[in-house]
């Protein structure tokens, strides 16, 4: 269960290989957000508990996929709509099938 939303975690992709994948997005399109991206995804993972397993590296989750890319998305939308639509594009398997935008 995501400790955020309360919902069952399905597809569970860990915050550390979300953050890898939209690091690797943010230093093509805006190298000076990827400490922004940092800083959100470890606020993120003070959510600690017991969790689901990540289906990619094994860590343990707290907070589904979908919470993470919306907030992410949403602080995009506010502070660099410029980029918000590529996120959508580039993370478009990520939100469609796994946050279910
Ligand atoms: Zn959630
Ligand atoms: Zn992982």
């Amino acid at each position: 269960m995501c400790v955020l939303c309360d919902e069952a975690i399905t597809n569970p992709i860990c915050l550390d290989c979300l953050q890898r994948s939209m690091e690797q997005w943010a230093l093509e399109i805006k190298p000076g957000i990827v400490e922004d991206i940092k800083m959100k995804s470890f606020i993120f993972k003070a959510y600690d508990h017991e969790g689901t397993t990540c289906v990619v590296c094994g860590n343990n989750i707290n907070i589904c996929a979908h919470c993470f890319c919306k907030d992410i998305y949403e602080w995009l939308l506010d502070r660099h709509p410029e980029t918000a639509e590529s996120f959508l594009v580039s993370f478009n398997y990520e939100i469609r099938s796994l946050c279910r935008f």
